[in-house]
């Protein structure tokens, strides 16, 4: 079952209130278009009716597709900072869920590995790792690989991490955009050939010893080993990406300003 919540989002650019239908759970089995949706990043997207302002509402959520062993806790970005406490509780909602699922559901939960994301972008990289075939772990893996190997180029752009976007080349490159720290916004895209993350996959156990976590633990992303608070963004790049914090093309990503009127689809 899914469940949908009536809520008043408040527009980042001009303070407009208007309601909502955003989602407190998702039953991907059941609702099929919403996972397309979250893939092509059309989900819960809003408009401002007063300015126009793009908006995709940054909320709890939590995604089921058990067909795909995929059972997911989305927090709002704004949360990542108490990644330790909130990652402490995942397997007790999972737990929960277990216990009270009918007995043909729960045979289908002994497959599932809980995972934690935090924001709209997280869950839908989620779901596109998800589908290329590589577990998450060593996804992430290549990710820190090819940002150590990129960091001359990608230290101009400032603080970032990376981002998978799928597949391109008809399936020959994974593609990564290289996300900004500070604003949210991209700053580039890195093409890696999928015949490296098999190679990857060949060394997984010595990627398991250097990066634990990653294989351990339900939020499975290179940010567990970025240091952006020990490395504040400079004051020239704060300048520099402020202004594109508002572009035509960006989506905000919060607004939520409060609750109510749960019910079920
Ligand atoms: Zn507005």
């Amino acid at each position: 079952m899914s469940k949908i919540r009536t809520t008043e989002l408040c527009c980042p650019a001009c303070g407009h209130l208007w309601q909502a239908i955003l989602f407190d759970s998702v039953n991907a089995t059941r609702l099929l278009h919403v996972t397309d949706q979250i893939l092509d990043g059309t989900f819960e997207r809003e408009r401002c009716p007063e300015c126009e302002e793009a908006l995709q509402p940054e909320h709890d959520l939590l995604y089921s597709d058990l067909a795909r062993g995929l059972w997911v806790v989305m927090r709002p970005p704004a949360t990542r900072e108490a990644l330790e406490r909130i990652e402490e509780t995942v397997p007790s909602v999972f737990g929960a869920t277990c216990d009270s699922a009918p007995p043909i559901v729960r045979a289908h939960l002994t497959d599932v590995i809980p995972r934690l994301v935090f924001g709209q972008r997280e869950l839908r990289e989620c779901l596109t790792v998800e589908r290329l075939g590589v577990p998450a772990a060593l996804v992430e893996c290549a990710k820190l690989r090819m940002f150590r190997e990129l960091l001359p180029e990608l230290a101009t752009l400032g603080p970032t991490h990376l981002l998978s976007e799928g597949v391109v080349h008809d399936g020959a490159d994974a593609r990564f955009v290289a996300i900004r720290a500070a604003v949210g916004g991209p700053a580039g895209v890195v093409h890696l050939p999928m015949t490296a993350l098999g190679e990857l996959a060949e060394k997984e156990s010595e990627y398991r010893a250097r990066y634990p976590a990653l294989f351990e633990r339900p939020y499975v992303s290179m940010r567990r080993y970025m240091c952006y608070v020990a490395c504040p963004v400079p004051p020239f790049w704060a300048a520099r990406c402020a202004g594109h914090g508002n572009t035509p093309e960006s989506v905000h990503p919060s607004g939520v300003r409060n609750s109510s009127h749960a019910s079920s689809v």
